[in-house]
C-alpha cells in the first residue's frame, strides 16, 4: 500500500451513527501515521447529524491533536436536484474543509438526468473541495459529465475506502471514476469514511482501486502533507487557529 500521510473524511459520534469521540479518533490516527485528518461530520439534515452550532464551535478545537492535524469540516447533504447544500450559513465562515454527498435519508435516488443534476449543483458550489462516494451504485450518474464539471470547477474527486464494503458494488464504478480521473488529471482524495476509530488512515480497497486506474502518485492528494493545505490555500480557504491567547496578553492592560 502507498504511504498515506492523510485521511480525507472521518466522523465521530456526534454525527450520530459514529462510534468513537474526536480525541480517540485522533490517537487512533496518530498510531496509523497519519500527519492529518478531515473531521468530516455530515450536515445537519442526516438524522442524528450534530446541530448548526456544533460546526460554529470549531473554533475551540485545537489545530493539532495527538499529534495530527485535524482539518474541521463537514460532509454536505446535497438535499435537491440543484446541488442545495446543508452547510449552516453561520459556520461557514469556521469550516475547513467541506465534502458534498449523496445519502438515501436526504435526497431519494432518481433518474440519471437528476441524480447528475443534483450533483453538478454541489460541483458548481464554490464552497465545495470535492465530492465523496460518486460510485455508488444505488445513484446512477452520468460521470464523465460531473468530472467535466470538477475539473472546470476545481474540485477533487473522492475515492471511498468504505464503499467497497458498506456501499456494494462500487467497485466497478470507482475504478472507472479514478481512471478517468487519471486522464482528465483531476487531483484524487482518499477517505476512509471512518465510522469507527480502527479504519482510520488505512485504504487497502482504495488503494488497490488506484493500482487499477493508473492513477500517478502526483494527483494523489492523501502521499504528501502538504497537497491539501497547499490547495485550500489556492481557494483563499480560511484556518483556524487556536483561540487561547498567551496570558501575559490577555493581562496586559493590568
Ligand atoms: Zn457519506
Ligand atoms: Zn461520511
Amino acid at each position: 500500500m502507498r504511504p498515506y500521510v492523510l485521511d480525507g473524511h472521518t466522523h465521530t459520534i456526534a454525527s450520530g451513527h459514529a462510534y468513537h469521540t474526536l480525541l480517540e479518533l485522533a490517537q487512533a490516527a496518530n498510531k496509523r501515521g497519519m500527519k492529518a485528518i478531515c473531521l468530516t461530520e455530515h450536515g445537519p439534515e442526516l438524522p442524528g447529524a450534530p446541530v448548526p452550532v456544533y460546526f460554529s464551535n470549531y473554533r475551540i478545537l485545537p489545530p493539532v491533536i495527538e499529534n495530527v492535524r485535524i482539518y474541521k469540516g463537514i460532509e454536505a447533504n446535497i438535499m435537491d436536484c440543484t446541488g442545495t447544500l446543508d452547510i449552516p450559513k453561520r459556520a461557514l465562515p469556521r469550516m475547513e474543509v467541506i465534502s458534498a454527498s449523496l445519502h438515501e435519508l436526504c435526497l431519494k435516488p432518481s433518474t440519471k438526468e437528476k441524480n447528475t443534476e443534483a450533483v453538478l449543483g454541489a460541483a458548481e458550489n464554490p464552497n465545495v473541495d470535492w465530492l465523496c462516494h460518486l460510485g455508488n451504485p444505488h445513484y446512477e450518474l452520468d460521470y464523465e459529465a460531473i468530472l467535466q464539471a470538477a475539473k472546470k470547477y476545481n474540485k477533487l474527486i473522492e475515492i471511498n475506502n468504505g464503499s467497497f464494503f458498506i456501499r456494494k458494488g462500487s467497485a466497478q464504478n470507482c475504478v472507472r471514476i479514478a481512471r478517468r480521473c487519471a486522464e482528465l488529471d483531476i487531483p484524487i482524495i482518499l477517505g476512509t469514511d471512518t465510522h469507527f476509530c480502527t479504519d482510520v488512515g488505512y485504504f487497502p480497497y482504495a488503494d488497490r482501486a488506484l493500482d487499477l486506474a493508473d492513477v500517478p502518485d502526483e494527483l494523489i492528494i492523501n502521499l504528501d502533507a502538504n497537497r491539501l493545505p497547499a490547495y485550500l490555500k489556492a481557494k483563499n480557504r480560511h484556518f483556524l487557529t487556536d483561540p487561547r491567547p498567551a496570558v501575559d496578553d490577555v493581562f496586559s492592560d493590568f
